[in-house]
């Protein structure tokens, strides 16, 4: 049986380039790429051979026979991407091989036509960690990365959830990119506090920004500032032992919990709010969280769209992991698919509703004792509300939305009070100025041209973004890698520029 990509796909196309006969797509080079949520196998082509499983950093590839309960819906996913029948002995639709490359194409960097540079990275999640790989390719290059935190890696370390084992495993790949010899990691060293930006521009040839979107997109309603209201983002640091967050209280003292928002952090939140303790204690979790999650009352968490079914932000995979999980049931309302006529072309929409449809059908038992995640759609946060004695969040009072054929949602006037003792906004991340660099506050990222960081029309000379920062919190850990490569195509340029001007 062909090899199926699984829930941890990265993106990173590590796969892409390990893969004989060009069989995982979309390949970077490829249109498509940039808004997949997970690469595909084509089990049309596919010769089982297992470099891809070698290649992957995060493990999600696994041999078509080695498919545990719960990852058989993505075989189908891997082979709908083709329209290929995986159960079918011929291939329904055939792909037309004509229009592929026999390999995928590996550049091996030419020389650098320079001399030796030294690059400082600032900041050290996995868009400076693929900086740094991709530049290490070249040997005259040496590469200093400034860290605030004790421990490297970012968001790998610190926001990828603990019961993601696979995905974290990608830590193992940083590590080994961190032992090259030409490659220094300087913890504990925040840009503006122990160094200022200019000194460290004095001090390199080039300095690539990859600080990330530490912060979070701002929920605008009243009531914001209630007690047990929060950021999803401090709840994934609190049980990553985030040292920012590590010492949070979250008040878990409720029946219900309410998320704003249904991304992928969202997803992530419920369900750890949602997992058993003991399931959780063999995890990375930070011991002071699953200390609090063993007393949590929280026994349904609500997550909460502005808009439909279709405009969904968590991905398939995360849904398809969620969906097979027995210690939770999850609840959608058919309601909330019944005016969905047409299936979406897309197939990665087709799948989520097909598999939202599935959810909606299945029988719910409230009596089964087992913790709940809903989802509501249509439903737009106008006021997060409180006690008013104590001042604590009592709910979240949301305006029912119609959602036009488009995509976009308007308010009908109709509000709905849904009643909850924590209230977590899970709206997105956002990133902050540097000082001393333009930024751009409405997306929250720093000015750029393919990754040269841009005052106006001029770039700024020696100046680089990598990451969020430079694009928008957007996409999974393998997708700085194509990024972080485009920043230093950009980087190089501009270097061998210089060297032919002088
Ligand atoms: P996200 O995917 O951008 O989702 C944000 C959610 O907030 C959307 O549902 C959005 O709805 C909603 N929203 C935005 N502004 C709102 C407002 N003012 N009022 C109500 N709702 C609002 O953000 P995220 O979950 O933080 O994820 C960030 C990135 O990290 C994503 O690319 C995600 O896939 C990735 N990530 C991946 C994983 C994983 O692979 N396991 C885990 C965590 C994060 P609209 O669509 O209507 O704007």
């Amino acid at each position: 049986m062909p090899h199926v990509v699984t829930q941890a796909c990265c993106g990173d196309a590590s796969c892409v380039f390990a893969c004989p006969v060009n069989c995982i797509h979309p390949t970077p080079e490829e249109p498509d790429f940039g808004t997949a949520e997970m690469l595909y196998i084509d089990p049309s082509t596919c010769v089982d051979c297992g470099a891809c499983v070698t290649a992957c950093p995060v493990g999600a590839i696994v041999p078509g026979h080695r498919i545990t309960a719960g990852q058989e819906r993505f075989a189908q996913v891997n082979a709908a991407h083709y329209d290929v029948d995986q159960f079918a002995t011929d291939v329904r639709f055939p792909v037309d091989m004509t229009k592929r490359l026999p390999l995928a194409p590996v550049v091996t960097p030419a020389p650098l036509r320079a001399g030796p540079q030294d690059v400082a990275i600032v900041g050290s999640g996995p868009a400076a960690m693929y900086a740094a790989d991709e530049l290490l390719r070249l040997p005259k290059v040496t590469v200093t990365m400034y860290e605030r935190l004790s421990a490297p890696f970012g968001l790998a370390r610190y926001g990828v959830a603990p019961d993601h084992t696979a995905t974290r495993t990608v830590m193992r790949l940083f590590d080994d990119i961190a032992r090259h010899p030409r490659l220094r990691i300087l913890v504990n060293s925040e840009i503006g506090r122990d160094l200022t930006l200019d000194e460290l521009r004095a001090q390199h040839d080039a300095v690539f920004w990859a600080g990330g979107a530490p912060t979070d997109r701002p929920l605008r309603i009243p009531g914001v500032d209630a007690a047990g209201f929060s950021s999803a983002t401090s709840v994934v640091g609190w049980y990553n032992g985030h040292p920012d967050f590590a010492d949070r209280v979250f008040d878990l003292s409720s029946r219900r919990a309410v998320i704003i928002g249904n991304g992928n952090v969202a997803l992530d939140v419920a369900r750890i709010l949602t997992s058993d303790p003991d399931e959780l204690a063999s995890t990375t979790i930070a011991p002071a969280a699953l200390e609090s999650l063993r007393h949590s009352k929280i026994r349904e968490v609500v997550l909460v769209a502005r808009r439909g079914p279709l405009q969904a932000a968590f991905t398939l995979p995360e849904l398809i992991g969620l969906a097979a999980k027995s210690t939770v049931d999850l609840v959608v309302d058919p309601a909330d698919l019944a005016g969905i006529d047409a299936d979406p072309a897309e197939v990665t929409d087709r799948e989520k509703l097909a598999l939202l449809r599935e959810i909606a059908a299945r029988p719910h038992d409230e009596a089964s004792g087992r913790p709940v995640i809903r989802f509501a759609f249509g439903l737009a946060p106008v006021e997060v509300l409180a006690d008013a004695a104590s001042h604590r969040v009592s709910g979240v009072r949301f305006e029912r939305t119609t959602v036009a054929a488009d995509g976009s949602a308007s308010p009908t006037g109709e509000t709905v009070d849904i009643d909850a003792g924590l209230v977590l906004s899970a709206i997105g991340y956002h990133g902050v100025a540097v000082p001393g660099l333009p930024f751009d506050e409405a997306r929250g990222v720093i000015p750029n041209d393919a990754g040269r960081v841009m005052d106006g029309d001029s770039p700024v000379p020696g100046m680089y973004v990598t990451g969020w920062i430079k694009r928008g919190p957007t996409g999974f850990i393998g997708t700085n890698k194509t990024d972080s490569v485009q920043t230093v195509a950009s980087w190089r340029a501009d270097v061998e520029a210089a060297a032919l001007a002088r």
